[in-house]
C-alpha cells in the first residue's frame, strides 16, 4: 500500500457513514419536517423526496437531518404569507368575528409595517373593589400574526371603540382605568382623545 492509497483509507473510513443515519428518523423529527416544509421554498427535487419519503414512511434519520439541515439553513427561503382577502392597511381599533378587540399600530421610526396588539381586560375581585371604584383593569398585548388575520372589515368606529371604554371604564385607546366622570362618559381619557 503506497503512503497516498493509505491516506485515503484512512480519510474514507474517517468519512463512513455512521449506523445511526440508517435508523428511522425520529417522530420529532418527521413532526418538524411536516410542520416547517410547507412553510418555506425547497429545491424542487428535494420537496418531492422530502414529501415521497413521509408519505410512504422510509425517511431514515441521516435523511432527515439532511433535510432538516436545508429546511433551517438561512438561505432557504420562507414562502410568502397567503395575502388575507381584505388585508388591514390602516392604524385603528378592530373587532373579530369572535369578539377580540385590537389595535392596530403602526411599527416604530414611520415604518409602514402595521401589527396588533389584543385588548385584554381583567375584572377586578370584589375584596380590590372598593364601591365606586374601577372594575376592570386592561391593557393591550402585542398579539404574534393577529394582524394577518384581522380583515378591514374589522374595522371599529369612533363610537364604537368608545363604547368599550365607556362600559368598562378604560381608556378606548391606551387601556388606562377612567376616573373621571367625564372621561368614562366619552370612554376615553384626556390625553388620548387630545391626539384624537
Ligand atoms: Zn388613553
Amino acid at each position: 500500500m503506497t503512503a497516498a492509497t493509505a491516506t485515503r483509507a484512512r480519510r474514507s473510513t474517517r468519512n463512513a457513514r455512521p449506523a445511526w443515519m440508517d435508523e428511522p428518523a425520529t417522530a420529532s423529527q418527521v413532526a418538524t419536517l411536516r410542520k416547517h416544509a410547507p412553510r418555506k421554498v425547497l429545491p424542487a427535487g428535494m420537496a418531492a423526496e422530502l414529501a415521497a419519503k413521509l408519505a410512504d414512511g422510509s425517511m431514515t434519520k441521516g435523511d432527515a437531518k439532511l433535510f432538516l439541515d436545508i429546511l433551517f439553513d438561512a438561505s432557504t427561503p420562507w414562502k410568502p404569507r397567503p395575502a388575507a382577502a381584505n388585508p388591514v392597511t390602516e392604524a385603528g381599533m378592530y373587532r373579530n368575528a369572535a369578539g377580540e378587540v385590537y389595535r392596530v399600530q403602526a411599527g416604530r421610526q414611520g415604518e409602514r409595517r402595521l401589527y396588533a396588539k389584543l385588548l385584554v381586560i381583567t375584572e377586578l375581585d370584589a375584596e380590590e373593589t372598593d364601591g365606586e371604584g374601577p372594575r376592570f383593569t386592561a391593557r393591550f398585548d402585542y398579539a404574534n400574526g393577529a394582524i394577518y388575520r384581522l380583515t378591514a372589515d374589522d374595522r371599529m368606529t369612533t363610537e364604537q371603540a368608545r363604547a368599550i371604554g365607556h362600559d368598562f371604564r378604560i381608556c378606548c385607546q391606551c387601556a388606562a382605568v377612567l376616573t373621571d366622570p367625564a372621561s368614562i362618559d366619552a370612554g376615553i381619557g384626556p390625553v388620548c382623545a387630545g391626539k384624537i
